[in-house]
């Protein structure tokens, strides 16, 4: 009888008690000749037998239809077939009698119904193997990620340990990442100088070269660092040491928005894409146009906004850059806070603090109780996924949800137990950004900073007739005192918040500290407002708009991946 000796392994086989398809071969000539076996030819195959549609193996079930070989000699019945469809196909060759036998050095077969069944049990082992295989690897994965150790490999600056299989430290490599985090911050850094300088502690490419600016952009962007660990899409807290501080990822998270915006504006139009037509709310748009003066024998660029016209017709002039930054200087500036102020606020900010240490211990718990509820609900998700009443995509998203919301209630938390309350510190640092008006208004600083400013204070920006309306954010709009005349017209687009508050002067003298500190001075009213909205927005899941200024620390969740 002829025989097709099959051979096969592939690449992702790491069991090491497979053979190897060379030593499959001297095996199976050794077995041939100690059992008188002839063999025609010798078929190798490189793929996996989970799924069907292996060519090698349709080559040699085509031989054996043909009557070119009536014998199958492989290593181990997994060899031939580890899914239902190609096991299939052996026994039915095997049935209808084109297949007379098979031999396994491995084990035994004999072409009888007992041999056939206990091959396909033999194969159904395979599936078995196979199944399970996954399953425990799914089943490892998810144990990995509910103890908070990451099943992938390791970013830069740790490393995975085979022995416990947890993630360690690369303390030198960390310690370089941090100063990275540090210098990146700063501002004044581009992506191939943190490159350079990771180059030195030996965070490089395979070639030896610094890592490519898009890997420098995602170790910054990486929440890794900062002990979220990102999996198929779902978030999980690490238990990985962690040395990059929340407030270091999110300066660094805000250069990165910072840098997008910069690079999105190739021809230097500071200004675009900030502002809508106030006549047609169209967008406004920015052109350049370059003049050639023969006197001087050279050429000036002028730069432009006008409105797109993109929704109806609309009859507004377009207004020249130096113009409209003169008008994003001053909307800054009127709403810049005099030091005076920041040092008095400040003060009574001290003293407001210290009243609200009674409340914090009531916050604490309320917070902690809500964390519990949140793990209660997050383990009764996982549940009914395991349980299959759930299915894995509703299962998947609801869980983000539930994350998320952990996550920002354990950002408060931390707050308040590192700075007394969720709203003094936001508060204090928007103080410290409408101090800073005054100077960003002033002629030093580029249209971009001008711009970017611009969007910290206000929320919407209209060109009407060459002139710009803005709606200031929260906060911002109770420092704006506007003249009567035009107080109507922004008083439509501050928000809701700011009505009777407006018009802010110094206090009159110190003595009145034994009033409420509420009623003393409109910021403070504001500044309740907001603690009562977080309280609020605990409760609604709703974000609030809080100033978004350079020391505003925001939600981890809010930033890029
Ligand atoms: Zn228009």
């Amino acid at each position: 009888m002829k025989y097709i000796a099959y051979c096969r392994k592939s690449r992702e086989e790491k069991d090491k008690q497979i053979l190897s398809i060379q030593a499959q071969i001297a095996e199976l000539k050794e077995y041939a000749k100690r059992e008188h076996l002839e063999i025609t030819e010798f078929i190798e195959e490189e793929k996996t037998a989970k799924i069907p549609g292996r060519e090698k193996f349709a080559e040699v079930l085509k031989k054996i239809e043909k009557g070119q070989a009536s014998g199958i000699i492989a290593w181990h019945p997994d060899r031939l077939a580890r899914n239902s469809i190609d096991g299939g196909k052996i026994i039915y060759l095997l049935d209808t009698g084109k297949l007379k036998d098979l031999k396994f050095p491995t084990s035994w077969f004999e072409n009888t119904p007992q041999g056939k069944f206990m091959l396909n049990i033999a194969f159904g082992q395979s599936k078995y193997y196979v199944d399970n295989l996954s399953e425990n690897v799914k089943r490892g994965l998810r144990q990995k990620l509910r103890i908070g150790v990451y099943p992938g490999k390791a970013p830069f600056g740790y490393i995975n340990n085979p022995k416990t299989r947890g993630i360690d430290v690369e303390p030198e490599k960390l310690k370089a990442i941090k100063k990275a985090f540090e210098l990146f911050a700063e501002g004044n850094k581009t992506f191939t100088d943190i490159a350079i300088f990771l180059h030195k502690f030996g965070l490089r490419r395979k070639n030896q070269k610094p890592l490519h600016i898009n890997e420098i952009r995602r170790i910054l962007a990486n929440r890794f660092y900062v002990g979220i660990m990102e999996y198929n899409g779902e978030y999980y807290e690490g238990t990985h040491k962690v040395i990059i501080s929340k407030e270091l990822f999110q300066q660094v998270q805000r250069q990165l928005e910072f840098k997008d915006r910069h690079k999105k504006r190739r021809y230097n139009f500071a200004f675009m894409g900030l502002m809508k037509c106030g006549e047609c709310g169209a967008t406004i748009t920015a052109e350049s146009h370059k003049k050639f003066y023969k006197g001087t024998n050279r050429t000036v660029e002028y730069v432009y906004y006008r409105c797109t016209k993109k929704i109806k017709p609309c009859n507004q002039p377009y207004i020249s850059e130096p113009e409209l930054e003169q008008q994003f200087r001053k909307a800054i500036n009127n709403v810049a806070l005099s030091e005076t102020w920041a040092n008095d606020w400040c003060k009574w900010l001290e003293e407001d603090e210290k009243l609200d240490i009674i409340s914090i211990h009531e916050n604490i718990e309320k917070l902690e109780q809500e964390l519990r509820a949140l793990d209660e609900k997050l383990n009764k998700l996982l549940d009914g996924y395991l349980d299959g009443v759930i299915e894995s995509e509703v299962y998947k998203t609801k869980k983000n949800e539930v994350f998320e919301q952990k996550l920002k209630i354990t950002e408060e938390l931390e707050q308040i137990k590192q700075n007394g309350s969720s709203w003094l510190e936001p508060f204090r640092n928007f103080i410290g950004s409408a101090l800073l008006c005054a100077k960003i208004a002033r002629a030093k600083n580029t249209s971009e900073e001008i711009a970017f400013f611009g969007k910290t204070v206000g929320s919407n920006f209209f060109l009407t007739n060459r002139q710009l309306a803005v709606s200031y954010r929260k906060g911002f709009a109770e420092l704006c005192a506007p003249p009567p005349a035009q107080s109507q017209s922004r008083l439509n687009f501050a928000d809701s918040l700011s009505v009777g508050v407006r018009g802010i002067g110094p206090p009159a003298s110190r003595s009145q500290t034994e009033r409420s500190t509420d009623e003393l001075h409109p910021a403070f009213a504001k500044a309740s407002v907001v603690r009562r909205h977080r309280l609020c927005r605990r409760h609604a899941g709703r974000p609030v708009e809080v100033p978004r200024v350079g020391v505003e620390p925001t939600s981890l969740l809010g930033t890029r991946s």
